[in-house]
């Protein structure tokens, strides 16, 4: 697949509305926890104000419910924008109301706008045209740089499409490196490839699992869904998590595997607990022998070691979802010696999923990954097969 960037269409001293994923988590006092989604967006912003452009930037944040809530401004991100930018950043203190409007109107090059929340305008998650049409109507140019959003059929992100002309709407450079990255990955991958995925349930996953099994060379599970797959095997897993109702879709997948000679690899060990509480008590075992009552919440040394074994040689490896619940110290310990182990190897290493991006940060290894995806959900979608909703109308069609 292959996108028209910001840098196929002529933006110099145009007006360019940017969609930018500024979704960051605060504390309960407001602050920017991880300003990462706002650092990432940097380059794009820079590029319009080099080429002269009037910028308009508009991102969520948050869940507010179609109506302005002071909880969820974005003044802090104004105000962290200057910050990074080291330019003023004018915000609005409506999205397509009179302050919005005007401000948009009276933008000069060079100068840049942002709007408030987009969720505080209800027309944002049903896709309205309408609403669409007022936020297109403020710009002469479309960028898309919000990849964290880009998997969801939102009035900004999709709608917004269809008041632009081909050579007027295109991706911004983080929408189009994340697309690139996953896309080269899935489709001309070096092998072996290899495919970590852990994260608690099955369900949420499976889709990814099967579309994953046509591409790899080896498949490690961890975490709570691996132990739907162990009992599907038959092994004893306690009290873990289990969707009883998966153990054909399970068995499917392992049967699926062994076909393909797709090399599957589950924990054989685990630390398990009867609560999961930073206090509990804990103790280590086979994933044949968890006590009834007891549950496994993250995979054992034996595991660790074996799926350090089996990422030897990797030439690609691909990383969703951590090996426990590594919220937990306790439980977090082999999340983090697997993400030692993919951080050390010499293989082409992405990282896709909020959590784990968090175990990768927390384990001080982001440095060494190559690519750390910025969108959960996005990136799900893109390991699971599908066309994102946001990024199909910026795609330069293949001529026959
Ligand atoms: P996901 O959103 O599916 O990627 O799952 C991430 C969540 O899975 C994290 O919040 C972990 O705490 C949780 N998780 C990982 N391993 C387990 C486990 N063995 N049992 C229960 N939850 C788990």
């Amino acid at each position: 697949m292959t996108l028209r960037t910001i840098k196929d269409i002529d933006i110099s001293g145009k007006k360019v509305f940017i969609r930018c994923d500024f979704n960051v988590p605060q504390d309960e006092f407001g602050n920017i926890t991880d300003d990462r989604r706002i650092r990432s967006a940097l380059a794009t912003i820079n590029y319009c104000v080099d080429h002269n452009c009037a910028v308009i930037l508009a991102s969520h944040n948050g869940r507010p419910k179609g109506e302005p809530d002071p909880k969820y401004t974005l003044a802090p991100i104004a105000k962290r924008l200057q910050t990074l930018l080291k330019r003023d950043v004018i915000l609005a203190s409506d999205v397509i109301g009179g302050d919005a409007a005007k401000k948009a109107k009276g933008l000069k090059d060079g100068e840049i706008l942002l709007l408030e929340n987009l969720r505080f305008e209800a027309g944002e998650t049903k896709n309205d045209d309408g609403f669409a049409k007022k936020l297109a109507d403020m710009a002469e140019i479309y960028i898309n740089d919000a990849f964290g959003v880009s998997h969801r059929a939102h009035a900004s992100v999709e709608a917004i499409t269809k008041f632009f002309a081909e050579d007027s709407k295109a991706a911004g450079f983080l929408l189009n490196k994340e697309i690139n990255f996953f896309d080269r990955t899935l489709q001309h991958p070096t092998r072996p490839f290899i495919a970590v995925i852990g994260g608690s349930k099955v369900s949420g996953k499976l889709q990814a699992l099967e579309n994953l099994l046509q591409k790899v060379d080896k498949i490690i599970v961890g975490g709570g869904m691996a132990f739907t797959f162990l009992k599907a095997l038959g092994e004893q897993v306690g009290d873990s998590l289990v969707e009883d109702d998966l153990i054909p879709d399970a068995l499917r997948i392992l049967d699926e595997a062994k076909k393909r000679n797709v090399k599957f690899y589950l924990p054989v060990d685990v630390v398990c607990a009867q609560t999961i509480d930073a206090n509990a008590v804990t103790i280590y075992t086979t994933t044949k022998e968890i006590p009834h009552g007891w549950k496994g919440l993250d995979i054992g040394p034996a595991t660790t070691r074996l799926f350090r074994e089996a990422l030897d040689g990797a030439q690609t490896i691909l990383w969703n979802g951590p090996m426990g619940v590594f919220e937990i110290d306790k439980f977090a310990k082999g999340s983090f010696k697997i993400s030692h182990r993919i951080a050390e190897s010499h293989a082409t290493k992405i990282v896709g999923g909020g959590d784990t991006a968090d175990v990768v940060q927390r384990a001080d290894d982001s440095d060494e990954m190559t690519f750390i995806s910025t969108g959960g959900g996005a990136s799900l979608e893109l390991l699971e097969g599908k066309i994102l909703p946001g990024v199909k109308a910026l795609e330069i069609k293949d001529t026959p």
